[in-house]
């Protein structure tokens, strides 16, 4: 991070935000661990009734999600989009904070990302009463005024393909009403949510749904038609109240007309699935910390394990991962960043629309993978709870799954309108990123890279036959992911040569090429 900072952020944005990512860094790595792991065994619990028989359905959160509010409202976590203090490159400046703040705070993160692409679903849908209504509560740096929201896409009957949705909306003299049954509320607490329903008398499929806001509770404190039935008992995440919902009369308000919700609702995966990508990075390079740590002072065989070569060769092939998995997911944030500034060009603006299922699907995968090493890497301490590393497992486990699986990610890819252009992009990025490298051992890597993209370009143009362009959908991605950050890599490591970060840069792009950019098998 620290040499992002200084190598790829303009000078004075870079030494304006050092000292608020010094503290934030010394905050997450002290304080706040000790607090996740005192916290551990806390989550959030559901009263539904309370002493008299009435209904409540009140969430208990637990203390470090309070303390994770507070420090994500003080430090403007969702705020910065909004104030752009540093302009385009406000948005780096937010992802760098989100980046220390995610690992400790067991996954708050969760919330913050809906909250904030709440708030560009409503300035993208450009409804005034709604944006005046809410997106100063979502952007808040009052902690008396702020609000989180909920997405609330998913159902029984499909979260992949929402198009089944079974909510229905009735209109009953000028007011919408829901009725139905949410099945993974994220965030359940959230102030307010942004939902998928059905007008009474639409169509079949994500045409004939529209895109709802409403409030949770109202001015009383009174839950809006909504019964929490329970809370998912889940493999991680178990801060996260992930509740399932009925909604039973539920007053709404329609975001932006009564049809094409799914479209609408398009802004809120595009800063979601940045968030992703973001938290995936973080949860490597966190556990890599403490993997680290843990080999200098662990002894084996008569030396620490940071000592032995098939033991610092584990460590490193993660730290290559973990570097390409930042430079990919930074290259997102960057572009996110200057779009909201109005300041991409045609081809810029294809590589964003590309790289956002791209980045989330690849960082989601090497964060599930990379994260199961680092847990073998404590040996049986990584396996035993009160060390705080098993959660780094589970909660990684579910980048890959929420905010569109690999697999439905993959697929959306080949069917978008614009994927030739996007890959005209995608390969000037790449050549941009290779273009300037003069060092023989960067210039493999630039090879190796340029090779890979070619080549998934390549099935893309030869591959005609539906299935295999579906059974080979996800190795083309995951391949467009990782050349790319195998350039990002060589672009990283020839802007640090020299410097005293730019062996181990070197080392990185090295052992990522080794490790393979390419998936696609013929
Ligand atoms: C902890 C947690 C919190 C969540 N919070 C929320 C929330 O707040 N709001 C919300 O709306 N949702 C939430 N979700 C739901 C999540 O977004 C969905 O679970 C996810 O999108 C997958 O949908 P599904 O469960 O219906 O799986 P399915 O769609 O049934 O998919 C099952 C498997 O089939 C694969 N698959 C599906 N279609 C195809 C195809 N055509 N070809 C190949 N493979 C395919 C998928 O990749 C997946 O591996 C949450 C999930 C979790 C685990």
């Amino acid at each position: 991070m620290r040499s992002f900072v200084r190598h790829r952020l303009p000078p004075e944005v870079g030494v304006a935000i050092e000292p608020e990512l010094d503290e934030l860094g010394t905050r997450a790595s002290g304080p706040l661990w000790d607090f996740q792991r005192a916290d551990r065994l806390n989550e959030p619990r559901l009263t539904s009734f309370d002493a008299w028989g009435n209904r409540i359905d009140h969430i208990e959160l637990t203390p470090l999600w309070r303390e994770a509010e507070r420090l994500a409202v003080h430090h403007g976590l969702t705020a910065h989009p909004q104030e752009r203090q540093y302009g385009s490159w406000s948005r780096v400046h937010q992802f760098l904070l989100v980046h220390l703040f995610h690992p400790v705070t067991d996954v708050y993160t969760c919330p913050l990302a809906m909250t904030d692409g709440a708030a560009r679903t409503l300035l993208a849908a450009g409804n005034p009463a709604l944006i005046d209504k809410a997106v100063p509560r979502l952007t808040s740096r009052d902690p008396a005024r702020f609000w989180t929201s909920g997405q609330w896409m998913t159902e029984a009957s499909g979260g992949s393909d929402v198009g089944l949705s079974r909510t229905r909306a009735e209109c009953r003299d000028g007011v919408w009403h829901l009725h139905g049954k949410k099945w993974f509320t994220s965030a359940a607490t959230s102030q307010m949510a942004l939902t998928l329903a059905r007008p009474e008398g639409n169509g079949p499929g994500g045409t004939g749904l529209a895109l709802f806001y409403l409030e949770t509770r109202d001015a009383d404190g009174q839950l809006n038609g909504i019964r929490v039935e329970r809370l998912k008992d889940k493999l991680g995440t178990r801060k996260v109240p992930t509740a399932e919902l009925t909604l039973d009369g539920t007053v709404a308000q329609l975001v932006a007309g009564t049809t094409h919700g799914t479209r609408s609702i398009e802004p809120m995966l595009r800063v979601t699935r940045t968030w992703n990508s973001v938290c995936a990075a973080s949860f490597l390079r966190h556990g890599l910390g403490l993997a680290e740590d843990y080999a200098a002072r662990r002894v084996a065989f008569g030396a620490a394990l940071a000592a032995q070569p098939l033991h610092r060769a584990t460590l490193d092939d993660v730290d290559a991962e973990s570097a390409g998995a930042f430079l990919l997911a930074f290259l997102l944030v960057e572009l996110l960043g200057r779009d909201e500034g109005g300041e991409l060009d045609a081809s810029e603006a294809a590589l964003l629309r590309l790289l956002t299922p791209i980045a989330k699907a690849t960082t989601g995968k090497q964060a599930a993978a990379g994260a199961s090493e680092l847990i073998e890497a404590f040996g049986g301490a990584g396996y035993v709870e009160d060390t705080g590393i098993p959660v780094l497992l589970r909660d990684s486990q579910v980048l890959p799954i929420w905010e569109g699986t690999t697999n439905v990610l993959s697929l959306d890819l080949l069917l978008r309108a614009d994927l030739d252009l996007g890959l005209v992009a995608l390969r000037q990025r790449i050549v941009q990123a290779c273009s300037s490298v003069t060092d023989a051992e960067l210039r493999l890597s630039a090879a190796a890279s340029l090779a890979a993209i070619d080549h998934a370009i390549g099935w893309h143009r030869t591959t005609g036959d539906p299935a295999a362009r579906q059974r080979g959908a996800r190795q083309f991605t995951l391949t467009l992911g990782r050349a790319l950050e195998l350039a990002l890599l060589v672009e990283h490591a020839g802007a640090l040569a020299g410097t005293e970060d730019g062996h181990a840069a070197r080392q990185a792009c090295r052992r990522y090429r080794r490790l393979g950019a390419d998936l696609l098998r013929d």
